[in-house]
């Protein structure tokens, strides 16, 4: 049988290509190797615009394990995190904080509404300790795109430093480190730049991260650690992953031959055009505006149709070869579709064909959201 179609927010849909890159086995301190991972990390500070003045630190893990190295990587043990929230994996920021046992304030808003830079800039001005400000690009939660080129603004304004979780949009939207100010920006290889999953990316500015020396509280999550060792041995400390690496090289490779962060980002924008649009000719409702959407994941809720079952409805089009995502919002009952992976306008369409015959078997009609 043919791999699902993943609309998810990861694990996504690979090509063949990065697939097949992985049925090589590596030595770790093998000539290619070593090459290999010195060209995925410079065509990252690339992406990043980061040349001559940032570098990219691997880590191993999942996305969630680079976050945490980051903060507890850039802020000292007598520093003070400002966390921005508007959805889950803010929220994730400040329990790990309460784990690594940093000071941090919160700045939250709904899920469906972004930070406001002028009310983040009060905060600033009011509270002298806070030394860092840490804010989600694209909050996966809802899918909302959060003002992060404003909210650096005043961040550098006000002399703090900004950490970024671009997890879900880096390699799709732009960010770029000679119009945004910030120390360091985490992402993964299993999102917009479609490899497997297994490994996590800082890019810290050069100057920030020589300063962190001795500030993590964990030895496998100390990117400065990671960074003087890759520096100086050109090895990774500890076991690398050595085929998702190489998927990975593979997937930087097509995303430059797609014409990098525009044609990565052109594709899921006409994606998520088709996706939206015919599900709104359907009948459903998006949680977010068009303005606040990012081209990552949407946010669709729920109808109140009794015939409406969701397990039933996920169940359908998981037979039909499309994987959905359940919502994960407070604020509505909700389910979440994504257009990112190795997916084109033809499997959107795909999917809401699947969507009509799943509705129509169970006899749904209405598919307002309840009041
Ligand atoms: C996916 C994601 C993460 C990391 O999730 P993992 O499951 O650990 O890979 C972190 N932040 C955001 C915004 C994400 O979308």
């Amino acid at each position: 049988m043919a791999d699902p179609v993943l609309l998810t927010p990861g694990p996504l849909t690979t090509s063949m290509t990065v697939k097949q890159a992985m049925l090589k086995d590596w030595g770790s301190r093998d000539k290619a190797f070593i090459a290999m991972n010195a060209r995925v990390r410079e065509g990252l500070v690339e992406l990043a615009g980061g040349q001559g003045t940032h570098v990219c630190v691997p880590l191993q893990g999942s996305g969630t394990f680079v976050v945490e190295a980051m903060l507890g990587t850039f802020v000292p043990k007598t520093g003070k995190l400002l966390i921005i929230i508007n959805g889950a994996y803010g929220k994730r920021m400040a329990r790990m904080c309460d784990v690594m046992g940093r000071r941090y304030v919160v700045s939250e808003t709904a899920e469906d509404t972004p930070p406001n830079p002028q009310a983040i800039a009060a905060l600033l001005a009011g509270d002298k300790e806070i030394t860092h400000v840490a804010v989600v690009h694209c909050e996966t939660t809802s899918g909302i795109l959060n003002p992060v080129a404003e909210i650096a603004a005043v961040v550098a304004k006000s002399g703090r430093k900004l950490l970024i979780d671009a997890m879900s949009a880096f390699g799709a939207i732009e960010l770029d480190a000679r119009q945004v100010t910030f120390d360091a920006v985490a992402a993964s290889s299993n999102k917009c730049i479609e490899g497997a999953p297994g490994l996590g990316f800082c890019i810290a500015r050069q100057s920030a991260l020589e300063a962190c020396a001795g500030n993590a509280h964990a030895l496998s999550l100390d990117l400065y650690d990671q960074w003087v060792n890759m520096e100086k041995t050109k090895q990774w400390r500890f076991t690398p992953p050595t085929h998702v690496l190489a998927a990975f090289d593979q997937a930087l490779t097509e995303h430059k031959a797609e014409g990098g962060v525009a044609g990565r980002g052109g594709r899921y924008r006409r994606n998520c055009r088709v996706l939206v649009d015919g599900m709104r000719a359907l009948g459903f409702e998006t949680l977010l505006p068009d303005s606040l959407q990012a081209p990552i994941i949407i946010t669709f809720r729920m109808p109140a149709d009794p015939n409406f079952h969701f397990e039933t409805f996920y169940d359908k089009l998981s037979a039909a070869g499309y994987v959905i995502y359940p919502g994960k919002l407070t604020v509505a009952d909700s389910f979440r579709v994504g257009c990112i992976g190795r997916l084109d306008e033809s499997h959107m369409k795909g999917a809401l064909a699947a969507i009509r015959k799943a509705l129509d078997e169970m006899k749904v009609n209405a598919l307002k959201p309840a009041a």
